[in-house]
């Protein structure tokens, strides 16, 4: 017997029927001996028509009010979700965030889970009680309640996992597992029988929404296995652990893609040592998350740096740069917005090059411009256009022989 954190998304959790099928995958596993806690998303789209509503009442809403508002969306699902299960004879309790100890930092919008208090789970666990819990959300030293970032029940999930030693993290979504890219952009793309925590995070990193970034993160730091399997279909799911099988010949695992990317350029700024830090230190300072970064000296005494950002922060990446002109001393900014970030990831790379060519060689081939391009050991990220970043995407999944993976078994 052991524990086991089961996690539902969005979807999974969608209607009264979904839910209901939701709780039949937990008494299933209550049911081989294991003690569970269940983490649920909000239902369905619910947290994006809670984002609208918000929209209509402010053109900025407080962040504060915006966790207040948006954690309602997951507390509905909890309470449902263990209606459902005491309606089949099973002790179930539901817990908010902060009811079940789940600590965060000061940061409304996006706050990372500093200390989860698991007394009171631990408790109901006991008991014998399934323990139901909403994702996405805790509460500060302070007593404010925050929320993880949008995707951000995965890592409430593993978070759990973690603090209470379970055996294992089932991540239960709309699709079978982690796929070589998104199934719904590529239907050649292919389930991965298993995948290492190193590339998983590269892939989230990098735009596969399948898993929230942080969630990868804690299940590297503290062991947890973690498993992405379907919430409808009883098959195997994708394993992502320290050793993932080896595959034969692939360099390539996964492509993860991300649109709404700008690119922004600082003109005729002089070349100084102290260029870089002032523009990336000013921009931190403001809070401005940068991508991949270029810098080219144009002459002796002049140089332009180009960085990516979000394009939901362009203007305010502009403001901060205009805001900042006299000491920054440039002589323009130039934007360009409609791109899109095209990354191929896999440890194989490490040990062999032409990687990136090859990349480079297949976009060409498309005529598809390349406008930056960032690599680490396991990666090779581009910025193309948005328009060309389906194309690119199949034929690098293609070139690559993703949709041809044959695993050996460990
Ligand atoms: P949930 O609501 O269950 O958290 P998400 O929408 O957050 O579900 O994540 C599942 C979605 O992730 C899939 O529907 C799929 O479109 C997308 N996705 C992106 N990249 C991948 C990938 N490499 N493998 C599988 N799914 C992916
Ligand atoms: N409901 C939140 C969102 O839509 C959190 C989650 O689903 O993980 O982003
Ligand atoms: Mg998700």
């Amino acid at each position: 017997m052991g524990l086991i954190v089961q996690k539902f998304g969005g979807t999974s959790v969608g209607s009264v029927e979904k839910i209901l099928n939701v709780s039949n995958r937990v008494i299933e596993e209550k049911q081989r001996g294991n003690d569970v806690v269940v983490v649920v998303s909000a239902m369905g789209k619910s947290t994006d028509s809670l984002v609208a509503l918000a929209r209509e009442m402010a053109k900025q809403p407080s962040q504060r009010e915006m966790d207040m508002l948006l954690t309602t969306g997951e507390q509905v699902t909890i309470s449902l979700l263990t209606m459902a299960l005491q309606e089949k004879g099973y002790h179930a309790v539901s817990f908010t965030g902060w009811q079940a100890g789940i600590q965060t930092e000061s940061i409304y919008g996006n706050a990372r889970i500093t200390h989860i208090e698991t007394t009171k789970l631990k408790k109901h666990l006991k008991e014998g009680k399934i323990v139901v819990v909403a994702g996405f959300q805790g509460i500060t030293d302070e007593g404010e309640i925050t929320t993880l970032g949008r995707g951000g029940s995965d890592t409430t999930a593993v978070a759990l996992a973690a603090a209470l030693r379970a055996n294992k993290c089932d991540i239960y979504t709309d699709v079978p597992g982690v796929f070589t890219t998104d199934p719904r952009y590529v239907n050649t793309a292919r389930k991965l029988d298993g995948i290492s925590y190193d590339e998983m995070l590269e892939l989230a990193n990098l735009g596969a929404g399948v898993l929230h970034p942080r969630a990868v993160e804690f299940a590297k730091n503290y062991e947890v296995t973690l498993e992405v399997r379907s919430s409808t279909e009883l098959t195997a799911g994708t394993l992502i652990e320290e050793e993932s099988p080896m595959e034969q010949n692939l360099i390539v695992r996964g492509i993860a893609f991300e649109d709404q990317m700008t690119r922004v350029t600082v003109c005729g700024l002089s070349s100084g040592l102290t260029t870089l830090s002032t523009i990336f230190t000013t921009l931190a300072n403001e809070n401005i998350n940068v991508d991949i970064i270029i810098q080219s000296v144009t002459n002796t005494s002049e140089t332009s740096i180009s960085f990516s950002v979000k394009t939901e922060c362009c203007s305010r990446t502009v403001k901060v740069l205009e805001k900042y002109k006299d000491v920054l001393n440039y002589k323009q900014i130039e934007t360009e917005n409609c791109l899109a970030k095209v990354s191929i990831v896999g440890s194989g790379m490490i040990s062999n090059p032409g990687v990136a060519a090859k990349m480079f060689a297949v976009l060409a081939d498309n005529n598809i411009q390349v406008k930056m391009v960032s690599t680490s050991e396991i990666k090779v990220s581009t910025v193309i256009h948005e328009n060309d970043m389906v194309k690119a995407v199949e034929a690098l999944h293609d070139a690559f022989e993703l949709s041809k993976i044959t695993v050996e078994s460990k």
